[in-house]
């Protein structure tokens, strides 16, 4: 089929690129100039395993293109994907600014019959908010349908998940609409599960927060664990072998970042708020998600009180692993807290300097290499689990003007970290002094 995408961010790039990938024609649409330059030559602008090869080999199979222009992106378009950013208002409720913006070019510009899909991640009702857009503006006469297809890939994994998802949800008015948009996904070999538009919207904010709340609930827990001696990853293990509770998000860390579950908790507390229902549960689940980031500092405080010119350095600055995404990470917190309390902070991460250089405070320097960080520094913070973090030489800690580490996501063994004699403090589980 001839499709339109519109938004080339992690969601609306990685879903140009899987459909081109099973056979549609697909145009890219973004208002960002430079970034559809960048993707016209094949390359990825944003890191993502796996998607600048499989956007290279359907651009070479004139199946996947890139345009600014809307008209020229819908001229034969017979689905429209919506996959632009649902951004967080200042009261924590969903921007959807630039989801209405594309349902106004939407109506400008379509010149046949089609149906909207609608991937980005929007309140319950803003489906049928797109379909009245629409009808109010316009343009040619033409019918349309409006679906709801919220989108569940993890970054990091988004190409995977795309092939290998749990499920795709499709939300519709009329199943002929779910059944077109079922065959178009059909290749993918994921399950499907057809449902109402209001269900699908509410099925993404639900999964988001349960998600989210698996993450407050093992460090709540991780807490206790510190104080009374226990051991959090095998809790959770012990926990997660019962299938009723599952052992997946049950890692114990510096709690939840990224573009996703900080916006998305908020905005169903919001939801919720509108229809006067006061989701205290979630409420305490984005509370103990704020604190936990801070946990870090407090744990190296407990340590070393005054760090004040003290060399501190801080390894992985993404949000999570094998991402450049650095929305809502913890080392935005813990970095500013750092500086704030007069430390020198050196920082290394494989993937996320660039991004990380925009948003850190300009105190931050980096270093090119984890060694380089570590060398000569009074402790060591870790913020996101690399692999390449995960896999460091223990040696180097002995660079260091003394081997103290504190690590918010539990990354070493305690007993090789006890042979190496490295003072090591993780998260819920027993300090190595
Ligand atoms: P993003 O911010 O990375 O990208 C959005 C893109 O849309 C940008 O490139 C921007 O230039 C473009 N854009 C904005 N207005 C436009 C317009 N009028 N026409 C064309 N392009 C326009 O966003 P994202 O992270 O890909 O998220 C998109 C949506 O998907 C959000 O609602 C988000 O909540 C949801 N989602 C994200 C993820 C994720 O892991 N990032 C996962 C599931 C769902």
């Amino acid at each position: 089929m001839n499709i339109a995408v519109v938004g080339t961010g992690y969601v609306g790039l990685v879903t140009g690129v899987t459909l081109s990938d099973i056979g549609h024609n697909v145009t890219c649409i973004d208002i960002d100039k430079e970034k559809v330059e960048i993707m016209k030559k094949g390359t990825s602008p944003l890191y993502e395993p796996g998607l600048s090869e499989l956007m290279n080999k359907n651009i070479k199979q004139s199946r996947l293109f890139f345009t600014t222009n809307h008209a020229e992106g819908f001229a034969n378009a017979e689905v429209i994907y919506i996959a632009v950013g649902t951004p967080e208002n200042e009261d924590g409720s969903a921007n959807l600014a630039y989801v209405e913006q594309v349902a106004k070019d939407i109506a400008q510009y379509v010149v046949q019959d089609l149906i909207v899909v609608t991937k980005s991640t929007v309140p319950v009702g803003t489906n049928h908010k797109i379909k009245t857009i629409i009808t109010e503006n316009l343009v040619n006469n033409i019918k349309f349908e409006v679906v709801s297809n919220p989108e569940f890939l993890k970054e990091g994994s988004a190409i995977k998940d795309s092939f290998e998802g749990d499920r795709i949800v499709i939300g519709a008015d009329s199943s002929e609409a779910s059944a077109i948009i079922e065959k178009i996904n059909q290749p993918f070999g994921v399950p499907v599960f057809r449902t109402d538009v209001r269900s699908a919207e509410m099925i993404k904010y639900a999964s988001n927060a349960f998600l989210a709340t698996k993450i407050s609930f093992i460090n709540e827990i991780s807490n206790i664990c510190d104080r009374v001696e226990a051991n959090v990853e095998d809790v959770a293990k012990g926990m997660g072998m019962d299938k009723r509770i599952g052992p997946d998000f049950l890692k114990a860390g510096l709690g939840y970042g990224g573009s996703c579950f900080p916006k998305d908790t908020k905005a169903l507390i919001q939801i919720a708020g509108n229809v006067h229902y006061d989701f205290q549960l979630l409420k305490g689940v984005v509370n103990v998600n704020r604190k936990q980031q801070r946990m870090i500092i407090e744990k190296l405080l407990e340590r070393m009180p005054d760090i004040k010119g003290k060399r501190i350095a801080v390894l992985g600055l993404s949000f999570k692993p094998n991402t450049d995404d650095m929305r809502e990470a913890a080392s935005i917190v813990v970095t500013n807290s750092l500086i704030d309390r007069g430390a020198e902070v050196i920082a290394y991460d494989p993937i996320a300097m660039n991004n990380a250089k925009k948003i850190l405070a300009p105190e931050v320097e980096y270093s090119t290499s984890v060694k380089g960080a570590i060398n000569e520094s009074d402790a060591v913070l870790i913020l996101t689990e690399w692999d390449e973090i995960k896999d460091i030489d223990l040696n180097f800690f002995s660079e260091m003007k003394y081997p103290l580490v504190v690590d918010g996501r539990n990354c070493f063994d305690l007993e090789t970290m006890r042979e190496h004699h490295i003072e090591y403090h993780s998260v819920g589980r027993p300090s190595i002094s």
